[in-house]
């Protein structure tokens, strides 16, 4: 079966996709990106993930490419048309071609979007064995709010932690405080039954899963707490977990080797999960 892409108005198979060598997006990272989760042919969390495309393409003064009805249109198609099942959809745009110069280009362009949708096999409310993590130095820029393509950072501490045979990076910042994953959020549950997330701001993304995993915690009566957390925390930590549109809750039951409270998934990561999943299934059924 073919596989497609969407791009700038076309579906063609993905093997011959390609933009312009001198999109901005690949000579620059001057663009934004989005990732959708999608369950049982449902896509989760559709509209926040468009919020949040919404004010990325509004922090970076990049037009909308086509309308936000259009680009849902285009998101139901795609996916139609590969079968897609259980996985993602990409969208990403950028602010066009134009010969290369950082300034913006002085006669407007119209802004690249690209569209495409990655199979994974399918997930449930199981979590899994957990995963390792490894702790790297945030040294990233201080607009990390922004779901911009420009990923350098993300992906050599990504990297560094595969290299180390785990399967995410913690950042931690000047102050000692995890910040996020490479690609994740990143939540602790502390000996008192805590449940901590970073506050979001500038130094983080607000990761949409974050969001509903918050009100999914509100809900199951959990004590969330949104304050940084220091490494030396997280190790002591009961419990340990990421999150993001294509990991859901997936418990971290190693940092830097050293195991978390028992080195297995905990109560808090299983359950939350579980609700995580109940609510992708109320979610709209597309392909
Ligand atoms: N933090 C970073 C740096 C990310 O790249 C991502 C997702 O790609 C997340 C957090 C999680 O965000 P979401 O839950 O919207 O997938």
């Amino acid at each position: 079966m073919a596989r497609y892409a969407y791009v700038n108005g076309r579906y063609v198979d993905h093997r011959d996709a390609s933009v312009h060598i001198e999109d901005r997006g690949y000579q620059l990272a001057d663009g934004v990106y989005e990732v959708v989760g999608v369950r049982d042919g449902r896509l989760i969390d559709e509209k926040p993930h468009l919020d949040r495309l919404d004010r990325s393409l509004r922090e970076l003064q990049i037009a909308w490419p086509v309308s936000r009805q259009a680009l849902s249109f285009v998101i139901r198609e795609l996916m139609r048309r590969n079968r897609l099942r259980d996985g993602l959809v990409y969208m990403q745009v950028t602010r066009g071609v134009a010969r290369r110069d950082h300034a913006f280009p002085t006669t407007p362009v119209k802004p690249a979007l690209v569209l495409t949708t990655k199979n994974t096999k399918h997930v449930g409310a199981d979590t899994g064995p957990g995963i390792s993590v490894k702790s790297q130095p945030d040294i990233r820029w201080e607009r990390c709010d922004i779901k911009t393509v420009g990923l350098l950072p993300n992906v050599l501490a990504k990297q560094a932690a595969r290299e180390s045979g785990a399967y995410e990076a913690w950042l931690v910042d000047a102050d000692g405080n995890v910040t996020e994953g490479a690609s994740t959020n990143a939540w602790i549950v502390t000996p008192d039954g805590e449940l901590v997330t970073r506050h979001t701001d500038n130094g983080i993304l607000a990761g949409i899963t974050r969001g509903t995993l918050k009100a999914i915690a509100n809900d199951l009566q959990l004590k969330l707490v949104e304050r940084p957390f220091t490494l030396a925390e997280a190790k002591r930590a009961k419990e340990a977990f990421i999150s993001s549109a294509t990991s859901f809750v997936t418990p971290v039951v190693k940092i830097d080797g050293e195991p978390v409270g028992d080195g297995k998934p905990g109560p808090t990561a299983r359950r939350l999960r579980e609700e995580y999943v109940r609510f992708a299934d109320a979610g709209e059924l597309v392909a």
